[in-house]
């Protein structure tokens, strides 16, 4: 665990801007950005959704470039699925069009990489602008 936390995912623009104080407990769901996901052209209209800061981001595809995807950072997500357009159901909302992201129950996410999120952001702001590649 202290191994994999020592590899650290730089945060890229396009990233999402807003609050830095809005996850105040451990949410229910998080945002999973799947295999849908072509980064937009490097305009994402989902980051525009997001009110927290730096929790959505943009990951370069080194084999691929300029294209990459978008990214969320487990820690500050607050699972609000703003970023979505998958509303409950089965209503319509904003975000992304592309059925690139899930709302995935918590649970099952730390199950299935052998971790526990912390239930607010262990990091202090400042150091918000990279993420340990366990939380991503
Ligand atoms: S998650 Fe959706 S809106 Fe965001 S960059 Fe990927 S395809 Fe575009
Ligand atoms: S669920 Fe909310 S906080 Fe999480 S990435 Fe989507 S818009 Fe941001």
């Amino acid at each position: 665990m202290g191994l994999e936390l020592s590899v650290v995912i730089g945060k890229l623009e396009p990233m999402s801007h807003g609050r830095t104080d809005l996850r105040k407990k451990k949410p229910k769901q998080l945002a999973v950005i799947n295999d849908n996901c072509t980064g937009c052209a490097g305009s994402p209209v989902c980051v525009a959704y997001c009110p927290v800061e730096a929790c959505m981001f943009w990951v370069p595809d080194p084999d691929h470039e300029p294209f990459g995807r978008i990214e969320v950072d487990k820690a500050t997500c607050i699972g609000c699925a703003k970023c979505t357009s998958k509303g409950p159901d089965g209503t319509f909302l904003d975000g992304c069009p592309w059925d690139a992201i899930d709302m995935v129950a918590v649970e099952e996410w730390e199950g299935g990489r052998g971790i526990e999120l912390p239930s607010v952001p262990d990091r202090p702001v400042s150091e918000w602008n990279s993420v340990p590649s366990v939380y991503v």
